[in-house]
């Protein structure tokens, strides 16, 4: 019997698997289509009896190999890249949801996701409900409606670093015949394994942690394969019900646990389009090869960073999982007890202007929008990636007005520190 590979094997070495004579490195598979034989073999992938390459917007050699990667990081059965992060929000919700339908979503999450439910896709006719991630389940369930098809979070939200309760959000979701998807951005599969606590979509904005240098924009859907759509059928009829778009064809029968992924595959990247270049996907997976490196670093450096912080008297307060005493230290221990993220929140004494000085006044923490990655990078969400929320959806996202996101790099702790002092006395 073959052994189940650890992650930092899996982040080494999955996905691509030469044979004898072949690349030993994943090769970008530069060519938008692909060459056969004879025009009935064509048809046959056209008509999804057969599989193989014939299109990169449908699927890539690359690509595959780098979501295959993903998916076995993931304890999935499955994966597909995109282009970005909000791609893989979007297409994940709309391969389960049409007009008329309902999202239940945790409050605190990405501003861009928050955009993404309570703005474009209500456009769509798909509305969403958000409720307070920490509330009894009871509260939680009674959000959910007839026509609600997804439950969402964040395992670690987005700037709030709030750590979702995964097994208690997976029970309301299933108590319901609705599957749980999951934001592993922050955490990725180094530090949790959302699948493994009863998630049944794991999606993820690769441009973060897993590409790691903030070069790529991209995104990533993985099907744990674990959702009975079947059992569903009357909730999920674009799964359970023939595709008239492939002759009739139902994806719960030809595909069984893959019906997800080669539904958002075969239609939604056929139809919508927004597909991960193979060459961005061949520097995600560059990323992947020292992720499970790169997190640890990360992960020691903002614990040395929120310890710093929370001694400090100029700070108001601190938001980091890994502090004892923070609000998510106990979920943090249950679901991330190797490490949560490298990024910490937190605020001044003297409050939003205080925050703006001190943030023009660092000189290693850059002020970028992006998070996540090598470099230590600091934000202030109300003014940049949040300033479409008013303040009472700024509050229930857990954006404090005064909230500095500081995002941890892979430097020296103590440089890091060193620099937050400078700043803090300037
Ligand atoms: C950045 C981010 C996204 C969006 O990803 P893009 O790659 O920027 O499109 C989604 N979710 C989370 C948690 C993020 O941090």
């Amino acid at each position: 019997m073959e052994k189940k590979q650890s992650r930092e094997t899996l982040c080494v070495q999955a996905g691509w698997n030469p044979k004898t004579g072949e690349p030993r490195v994943l090769p970008i598979y530069q060519s938008t289509t692909f060459k056969y034989d004879t025009s009935e073999q064509m048809g046959r992938l056209f008509d999804l009896e057969e599989s193989g390459y014939f299109y990169t917007r449908l699927q890539n050699p690359t690509n595959d190999a780098v979501a295959d990667k993903i998916a076995q990081l993931e304890g999935g059965v499955g994966a597909m890249l995109t282009s970005s992060g909000q791609a893989a929000s979007f297409f994940s919700f709309f391969n389960l949801c049409s007009a008329g339908d309902h999202i239940v979503s945790s409050s605190t999450i990405y501003g861009g996701t928050f955009n993404l439910l309570a703005v474009t896709m209500k456009k769509m006719g798909i509305d969403c409900t958000f409720v307070d991630q920490d509330a009894p389940a009871e509260v939680i369930a009674a959000a959910i409606q007839p026509n609600t098809k997804v439950l969402f979070g964040e395992t670690i939200g987005n700037p709030s670093i709030s750590v979702l309760d995964i097994e208690k959000f997976a029970k309301i979701a299933h108590s319901n015949g609705i599957p749980l998807i999951v934001d592993n951005t922050f955490a990725t599969p180094i530090n949790c394994r959302p699948i493994e606590w009863g998630a049944d979509i794991v999606i993820h904005s690769t441009t973060k942690y897993i590409d790691g240098h903030a070069s790529t924009v991209g995104g990533v859907i993985v099907d744990s394969g674990k959702f009975d759509w079947d059992a569903h059928a009357d909730k999920f009829p674009g799964l359970t019900e023939p595709d008239p778009s492939y002759h009739g064809l139902t994806y719960s029968k030809a595909f069984g646990e893959k019906a997800f992924i080669t539904k958002a595959t075969v239609q939604l990247m056929r139809d919508l389009g927004a597909i991960q270049s193979p060459q961005n996907a061949f520097i995600i997976n560059l990323g992947l090869e020292s992720l499970h490196l790169r997190m640890e670093r990360h992960c020691s450096n903002a614990q040395k960073v929120a310890e710093y912080l929370a001694k400090n008297e100029k700070v108001a307060w601190v938001h980091y999982c890994g502090l004892k005493g923070d609000k998510y230290y106990d979920l943090a221990q249950k679901y991330l007890p190797n490490g949560s993220c490298g990024v910490i929140s937190f605020g001044l004494k003297g409050g939003r202007e205080v925050a703006i000085r001190f943030m023009d006044n660092l000189q290693l923490a850059a002020i970028v929008t992006h998070v996540a990655d090598a470099r230590t990078s600091v934000l202030h969400p109300a003014s940049h990636t949040h300033r479409q929320l008013t303040d009472e959806q700024l509050i229930a996202a857990g954006v404090a007005p005064d909230l500095i996101r500081f995002s941890v790099g892979i430097e020296n702790a103590n440089d890091i520190i060193d620099d937050i002092e400078q700043a803090l006395n300037a």
